[in-house]
């Protein structure tokens, strides 16, 4: 090889080991050329791919981030939630703890006295008011652990609002001694639910009701058609829920803070547990309140269809 062309040569190989894949060695030669060229726009093309590959990249980075924080909000939501239960359910067992010890102690003390046994008498009424507390907030531990884990089975069958209602209202007289007024609009309201569900959830509004309004005041439970659906109202004359609490009040552990009223105990899962039950009917729940007036819950159901009326077998159960 000549001297030059010795050079250039090894200029050229230097040149294609610096990463030089575009060099064209002269005189040009066609076939040269093309390939120089091919190799030229293959590596642009990579190097857009690269681009392109990376652009996605950060985008996936971007996302997972927001995930990461959007799980975070929720974590400490979540965690919010759980400090407030531990916060209610230490306050609670202490008072029913606090109260047991007074009560037994009180015992020991009544049954020394000539009138001991009139006096216990009337301490096992505290005693038994407690326990029934216990028993709710067990209860209703109970229940939204099955409805976190998907576990509420609904038993539903063919059955008349009007008669449930009745039975919930006859219960909750003998409970508490304070009558609540019925009224029918409209007869003959048949849906398929499970009664004890939709009992315990009608249960838990009228308890509410009482609860949160003071005893010489009236509590209407009303029951009326609307369309396709039955309506089960609950109305008291009471403290009302103040505009910016009510978004929150069907959350677990969620109560309005500031208020004091008696025999209060509960964990702020009731409204969270009857709207659950409801919406797994079909329906779904209602609410109208105001500080000062009072509130109505209305648990919305829908009814059986004409055809369903005609031909439902009773028993079937669903989940
Ligand atoms: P809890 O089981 O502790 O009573 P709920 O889930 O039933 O809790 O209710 C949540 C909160 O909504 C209550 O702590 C109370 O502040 C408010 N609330 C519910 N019902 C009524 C009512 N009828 N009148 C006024 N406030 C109510």
């Amino acid at each position: 090889m000549h001297r030059r062309d010795r050079n250039e040569h090894g200029l050229a190989i230097q040149a294609l080991r610096g990463g030089a894949y575009d060099y064209i060695q002269k005189p040009i030669d066609r076939d040269d050329f093309v390939a120089a060229l091919q190799r030229a726009l293959h590596t642009r093309q990579l190097r857009r791919q690269i681009q392109e590959q990376q652009r996605a990249l950060e985008q996936y980075a971007l996302s997972l981030e927001r995930l990461v924080e959007q799980r975070t909000r929720e974590l400490a939501v979540t965690n919010a939630a759980k400090d407030r239960f531990l916060g209610m359910a230490t306050q609670e067992l202490t008072s029913l703890h606090t109260n047991w010890k007074a009560v037994t102690q009180a015992f020991a003390q009544h049954l020394q006295q000539a009138d001991g046994v009139e006096k216990v008498r009337w301490r096992l009424e505290d005693m038994r008011r407690s326990i029934r507390l216990m028993g709710r907030l067990a209860h209703d531990l109970q229940d939204i652990s099955l409805i976190q884990t998907d576990g509420l089975v609904l038993h539903r069958t063919r059955c008349d609002l009007v008669d449930l209602c009745q039975q919930v209202l006859e219960e909750d007289l003998a409970g508490t001694g304070a009558a609540a007024t019925f009224e029918v609009f409209d007869a003959h309201l048949e849906a398929e639910v499970d009664r004890e569900r939709i009992s315990q959830a009608l249960n838990h509004l009228l308890s509410n009701a009482h609860t949160y309004s003071s005893h010489d005041t009236p509590i209407r439970v009303m029951l009326r058609r609307a369309g396709e659906e039955a309506i089960i109202s609950v109305r008291d004359q009471g403290i009302g829920i103040p505009a910016e609490h009510l978004p929150h009040i069907y959350e677990p552990f969620y109560r309005v803070a500031g208020i004091e009223v008696d025999s209060s105990a509960g964990l702020g899962l009731g409204l969270c547990i009857a709207r659950t039950i409801v919406e797994r009917h079909g329906g779904r729940m209602e609410v109208q309140s105001s500080p000062g007036q009072g509130s109505t819950f209305s648990l919305v159901l829908p009814l059986l269809r004409t055809d369903e009326r005609e031909c439902t077998a009773d028993g079937i159960s669903s989940r």
